[in-house]
């Protein structure tokens, strides 16, 4: 799948649309999800242009990958996540549920998540 410059997140790394920010470096934004699932929902994106966990998992520079896991950890940190443990989610194509293809992490938290997957019917 090729990468559409359309996407809510690219307008958001353009400025184009408004986001509650939480983080942001070089290769990362950090912002509240608009619909939150959790006391703490927040979107972590790589500023790089990359469809999905796969297509910035093998495209993306050293520095790219790292950088997103470090902003993980420092959010989940920040937002007082590390102690009581949190989930990280990659929804991922059409089976995984995956909106917007910008990829993106779930960092979600602030109470007991429950099972990990509601069974499919
Ligand atoms: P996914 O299903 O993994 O692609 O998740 C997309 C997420 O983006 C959903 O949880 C939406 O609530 C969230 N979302 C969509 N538009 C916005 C926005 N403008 N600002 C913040 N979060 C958004």
């Amino acid at each position: 799948m090729s990468y559409d410059d359309n996407n809510i997140f690219a307008k958001i790394l353009r400025g184009e649309i408004p986001c509650d920010k939480v983080y942001e470096d070089d290769y990362v934004l950090a912002f509240r999800d608009i619909a939150p699932q959790a006391p703490v929902h927040i979107l972590v994106i790589p500023k790089g242009k990359y469809v999905s966990i796969a297509d910035f998992g093998t495209k993306g520079s050293a520095d790219e990958v790292k950088a997103l896991y470090a902003a993980v950890a420092k959010i989940a940190d920040e937002e007082g996540l590390t102690d009581g443990g949190f989930r990280v989610i990659a929804n991922t194509g059409l089976n995984g549920g995956q909106e917007v293809p910008h990829f993106h992490v779930h960092i979600l938290g602030g109470q007991k998540l429950g099972p990990m997957l509601v069974k499919a019917a």
